[in-house]
């Protein structure tokens, strides 16, 4: 890509020839902003985030119910740039992009336990014929049911890996800060499937370095910690933290080395990976997740692949989670002053405003461009 200068002088003679058609107007750009009147009251809760309430006065989103908000076009333009970089690296890992359905049988959750353990915070409904369904937060039971329903699945098929950029629910009890905790919220999940636990391992290894890719090109310091499985089970887990006040997990991490690791009580201790630095309790913002899943879902769903000795055996799983509109957030949460916005460069909505001089008394429109 060329430096932003370059690339505004090289459309600026584009526009002026008239063969640029890809223009951006500030006067035509749909940003609602909230415009507070001279000495006028802002009647606002204090537990407003940063990021939340510069988004929202800035026009980038705006809240539709508690937990759900609208992406105005300044928000999506940031989420397709961070969709580029996510479908970039997914693609030199050879992951495959698909999309499943959002609403899952209530069955499946049921056949996996999750039904219980997820709880209240699993969005369940009810169709006309009374069948329970889930609005899915997550859908390793969904692509599992995927995969056993493939006839003859073959060592040769694997691994396989498959990903999508959706919207997920989840009934919050307090919804809060914006798009940092939302009801509805768009994630990237992708999920792996291989023949043993050492190729599954390896898998592991390879889209670990392509989150670290994604998140080295967002370009906001991040950690990277061991982690506890939780409801999603499995053995290896790492979560991805943007270090932030308004972060809500506890992370210790070693100022030595950089080990780091989450806890739900944040105690100091000596480091266990280099023995010389100290474990230091920071807040953190968890914008995403992996997991070694073994065979927990393909068990019970029955998923099941044909060995090269020609037997059945069932997949070796990994999930991953990205938090995408999460991400934007504590993008802007990390990087802005309480007053001024500031968006890492690569998922800023716009890189360059174009202000033309005056031509006699009229002032050309201001354009904003890619
Ligand atoms: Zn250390």
């Amino acid at each position: 890509m060329l430096p932003a200068q370059e690339r505004s002088v090289m459309l600026m003679k584009k526009i002026a020839k008239g063969t640029h058609r890809n223009v951006n107007y500030v006067s035509r750009l749909f940003q609602p902003q909230n415009v507070v009147p001279k000495d006028g009251i802002v009647k606002r809760e204090d537990s407003l985030s940063k990021s939340q309430k510069l988004m929202h006065d800035l026009g980038v989103i705006r809240q539709a119910s508690p937990g759900a908000f609208h992406l105005l076009p300044l928000g999506e333009r940031s989420l397709q740039k961070l969709i580029r970089i996510v479908d970039d690296e997914m693609c030199k890992i050879n992951a495959q992009k698909l999309l499943l359905p959002l609403l899952t049988s209530g069955e499946l959750w049921k056949s996996t336990g999750r039904w219980e353990d997820i709880g209240e915070e699993l969005f369940t409904l009810k169709d006309r014929h009374d069948r329970e369904l889930v609005l899915s937060p997550t859908h390793e039971e969904a692509v599992t049911e995927l995969m056993a329903s493939i006839p003859q699945l073959s060592y040769r098929q694997l691994p396989l890996l498959l990903y999508q950029v959706t919207s997920k629910f989840r009934d919050e009890m307090r919804p809060r800060f914006g798009l940092l905790r939302g009801r509805e919220f768009i994630m990237k999940d992708l999920y792996t499937f291989d023949t043993s636990a050492e190729a599954a391992s390896e898998t592991y290894k390879a889209v670990s370095k392509a989150y670290d890719n994604i998140f080295r090109r967002i370009g906001i310091q991040y950690f990277k910690v061991s982690a506890v499985t939780g409801v999603m089970g499995g053995s290896v887990s790492h979560e991805y933290h943007f270090p932030a006040a308004v972060g809500e997990a506890k992370l210790l991490i070693c100022e030595s080395c950089g080990y780091g690791t989450s806890l739900e009580s944040c105690v100091p201790s000596e480091c266990p990976e280099c023995g010389h630095g100290f474990l230091k309790c920071c807040p953190g913002i968890e914008v995403g997740h992996t997991f070694l899943l073994g065979t927990k879902y393909s068990v019970p769903l029955k998923a099941r692949f044909t060995t090269v000795e020609g037997k059945s055996d069932f997949l070796q799983m990994g999930s991953y989670g990205l938090g995408m509109t999460r991400i934007l957030a504590a993008g802007v949460e990390v990087l802005s002053l309480p007053d001024e916005m500031r968006w890492p460069i690569a998922l800023a909505p716009f890189t360059v405003c174009i202000v033309p001089p005056k031509v006699r008394k009229e002032v050309r429109k201001v354009q904003w461009l890619t």
